[in-house]
């Protein structure tokens, strides 16, 4: 099947063509056609699948040659749960749209807002968003819903996990009746069904998410090893194999770093990406992950959700996740679109709990092998495969109290918001970014704070005589009048 059939246009084509993409992935053959004949959609797909191109090539497809948006307003907005998620889909949407005269913007938090708010001002034909600084922005007149044709949720079930519910309602309720929307999650949980119902007519269903089993093209393996030398182990497969992109994952931001410090003493260049790190040092960690500065990329559960590297070769768990399901998202990374992957896992007899829960879920027992000069003094039990097993939810990631003040210091250097003019000479992406952090606030006792990966305002309560930028607010939008940005910002509180 080629994407000609799916009936997109010449101009989407020649984008695909460039990417060098031949034919499209499953997601892909089941979404266009229905999205470009203006059906809503719920969609279970895996990151990994395709899904990004699977929603914007065919939303591109009908926003093209429509009338464009007016000032501040918006016609197709994209909801993603994280930063990197929103940058990345904000890419792809300026690569498949190149050869289009449609104007894309990105906006997340954790970056200054009047630059967001200036390439709002004559409107985006595609917005990409997180929940919170849309919220923000539309708080403070920079955007409006009233041109919205179509909504897509991409990865709803996470945005549920990370507590945007409520902005998601707040933002539905000021769309118009009439419009579009898509629906994406990995899974299909009893609360995905629940907000789909409010917010799909007549959907159409696909279901491409093989829950809980990996991809078949990514191998996996098991090296059992003592905890004290899993980090000499890395090192020695990391040299013996020649990796040279390699995504490494630490349960903790302190094993992160502490990963990171001693990769750099055995010569192998490494970041580190956590909810700890500035925006601005996740963006640049990335960065050079991707274009090959870093060998070495180490990350947390939370920030890596949502990373996609084409063709990483090689996904290693130095620690377990404590939760089973996050083992499944982990190697996601590797083996994307049908490359093929290699997931290592350094095991510790600590550990063997979590490794027979991975095992149950995914259901099938994991291969070992022992390293050479690295057999472990404490044995890893063998593992049996467990009935019934029910899956854990993650756990609300937490937020640590110190963040902001080293972050604040990080970012001051760079700052530019992310829009794109998608044009015949190519797009113009840009999602370096600058953080404007602000010390979090004291939390009640028994209140839920808002992870840092999410935009950090939008959980807070708003108080309606002061912005996030410390300014003070008018009570009420000045309708009709697109919101006139700041000269100057005041500095981060
Ligand atoms: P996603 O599931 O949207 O995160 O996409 C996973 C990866 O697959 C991305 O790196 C895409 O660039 C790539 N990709 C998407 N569609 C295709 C396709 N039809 N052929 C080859 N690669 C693709």
């Amino acid at each position: 099947m080629t994407f000609a059939s799916l009936g997109l246009s010449e101009p989407l084509l020649g984008a695909l063509a460039d990417k060098g993409y031949e034919h499209p992935t499953p997601v892909q053959r089941q979404a266009i056609p229905s999205i470009i004949s203006g059906r809503d959609m719920m969609a279970a797909a895996q990151t990994g699948t395709g899904k990004t191109a699977g929603f914007t090539l065919p939303l591109l497809e009908r926003l093209n040659g429509g009338k464009s948006a007016n000032p501040n307003c918006v016609r197709a907005l994209v909801l993603t749960p994280t930063r990197e998620l929103a940058a990345q889909v904000g890419e792809s949407v300026a690569q498949y749209g190149k050869y289009l005269s449609l104007r894309s913007a990105v906006v997340f938090g954790g970056v200054k807002i009047n630059p967001q708010m200036m390439k709002l001002r004559s409107g985006v034909d595609v917005l990409v968003a997180t929940p919170g600084r849309l919220m923000d922005l539309y708080q403070q007149n920079a955007v409006k819903f009233n041109q919205v044709e179509i909504l897509v949720l991409d990865e709803a079930d996470r945005m549920l996990d990370m507590g945007f519910i409520n902005d998601i309602r707040k933002i539905l309720a000021l769309m118009p009746k009439q419009r579009q929307n898509l629906l994406f999650s990995a899974t299909f949980s009893d609360d995905i069904r629940t907000l789909a119902k409010g917010l799909l007519h007549n959907p159409i269903e696909i279901d491409i998410s093989h829950r809980n089993t990996a991809t078949t093209t990514v191998s996996q393996l098991v090296h059992p090893v003592d905890k004290s030398k899993k980090s000499a182990l890395l090192v020695h497969l990391i040299k013996e194999n020649s990796w040279e992109q390699v995504l490494v994952f630490t349960r903790t931001k302190r094993g992160a770093n502490r990963l990171v410090e001693y990769l750099g003493k055995n010569n192998i260049s490494a970041a580190a990406i956590h909810s700890n790190k500035s925006q601005g040092a996740r963006t640049r960690a990335l960065a050079d992950f991707k274009n090959g500065k870093k060998q070495v990329l180490v990350a947390t559960d939370l920030a890596a959700r949502g990373i996609d590297i084409s063709d990483l070769p090689h996904v290693v768990n130095f620690d377990l996740p404590d939760v089973a399901e996050n083992y499944v998202h982990r190697i996601g990374r590797t083996g994307r679109a049908g490359a093929v992957g290699e997931a290592v896992s350094l095991v510790c007899a600590d550990e063997i709990e979590l490794l027979s829960d991975i095992e149950s879920l995914t259901g099938k027992l994991l291969k070992r092998k022992m390293v050479e000069g690295f057999e472990p003094k404490h044995n890893l039990p063998e593992t049996e495969l467990k009935k019934n097993i029910a899956p854990k939810k993650p756990k609300k990631p937490k937020v640590k109290k110190t963040f902001t003040a080293d972050a604040h210091l990080e970012e001051k250097s760079v700052n530019k918001s992310s829009v794109n003019r998608t044009s015949k000479n190519g797009s113009d992406s840009n999602s370096k970014t600058q953080s404007k952090s602000k010390p979090q606030s004291k939390s009640k006792p028994g209140k839920r704070k808002r992870p840092f990966d999410t935009d950090s305002v939008s959980k807070r309560k708003r108080k309606p005589a002061k912005k996030s930028d410390g300014q003070p607010t008018r009570k009420k939008p000045r309708h009709g009048k697109p919101a006139r940005p700041r000269k100057k910002s005041s500095p981060a509180k």
